[in-house]
């Protein structure tokens, strides 16, 4: 039978589509620790050749542009991170991992958090059932037995979230998602109405590298605002999430982020932060456990 159009879809229908996952109650908690006044959560996705692997895509000219993101963006990252002493999370895909063992072991060496990003970056909605769990399954043994420890944490590649991925989290006994978009705050899953215990650390395209900074976007070439233009929609995020006693969630790419014009915002935007007051750092793992502590 035709899948019925949406415009003929009865109540029940419609319904089910918006309760299969939904943001539940609230995990922003009245303080931070050590009294800081906001939290400040960046992660890094360390995809590398895998945006053009998981399409098919095999020149070397254009997986060379995912070999910088670990050859020269992921160093140059580790070394601002190292100045500014803060944590960050890097989500990477196993297949990345895999290819650069050595930058997973700089990740974990130097107190960041490793945590998956789907095997080769593949597109959870275009995967049968079964392909899915297999990947996520085997992504986590794989990162596990590269970083050291099991990840507690998944970014789904391109925030591609299908009706099967929260089952999927949940049955890796996973602590926490950050893929989705429902607020600015942490908050917890719902899965058909029932909450899962998953903390959602959400994510948003404003607060990432991709939109403003990547030249090259589906095979076309465009045009991008000038980088230090982008440090002050990120400096008005935060200035918010500090204002509000907030999260400041930010999601940027080795081989984005990682060139040298585009170093110059990242940089301009941490001494805005390290020039404040009551600013906690924190990797993904610790805002989920300490939020979801908080609450319960
Ligand atoms: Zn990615």
């Amino acid at each position: 039978m035709a899948e019925q159009q949406p415009w003929h879809w009865d109540e029940q229908t419609w319904r089910g589509h918006v309760a299969r996952v939904r943001a539940g109650r609230s995990l922003h908690p009245a303080s931070w620790p050590g009294g800081a006044r906001v939290a400040v959560a960046l992660s890094f996705d360390s995809d590398h050749e895998t945006i053009h692997l998981r399409g098919g895509e095999t020149s070397p000219g254009r997986l060379a542009q995912g070999e910088y993101g670990s050859r020269v963006g992921a160093p140059r990252v580790l070394r601002l991170l190292d100045r500014f002493g803060i944590p960050a999370s890097f989500f990477m895909p196993a297949v990345s991992a895999l290819l650069h063992p050595g930058e997973v072991r700089d990740y974990v060496a130097a107190g960041h958090e490793v945590a998956m990003h789907g095997w080769i970056h593949e597109s959870n909605a275009l995967l049968d059932p079964a392909d899915e769990r297999e990947l996520a399954l085997r992504a986590a043994d794989t990162l596990e037995k590269l970083a050291g420890t099991r990840p507690v944490g998944i970014r789904t590649p391109a925030w591609d979230f299908s009706d099967h991925t929260l089952a999927i989290t949940r049955e890796l006994g996973l602590l926490y998602d950050s893929s989705l978009m429902a607020d600015d705050e942490p908050y917890e899953l719902l899965a058909d109405g029932e909450p899962t215990g998953v903390v959602e650390i959400p994510v948003e395209w404003i607060r990432d590298d991709v939109p403003y900074l990547l030249l090259e976007h589906g095979g076309m070439l465009r045009a991008c605002p000038p980088p230090r233009d982008v440090a002050g929609i990120w400096r008005d995020e935060f200035d918010a999430a500090l204002e509000e006693g907030g999260l400041f969630q930010l999601t940027m790419h080795p081989h984005v982020i990682g060139h040298r014009s585009r170093m110059a915002v990242l940089r301009e935007l941490l001494e805005h932060i390290d020039a404040q007051q009551g600013v906690w750092y924190a990797t993904h793992a610790q805002v989920a456990q300490y939020v979801l502590e908080q609450a319960s």
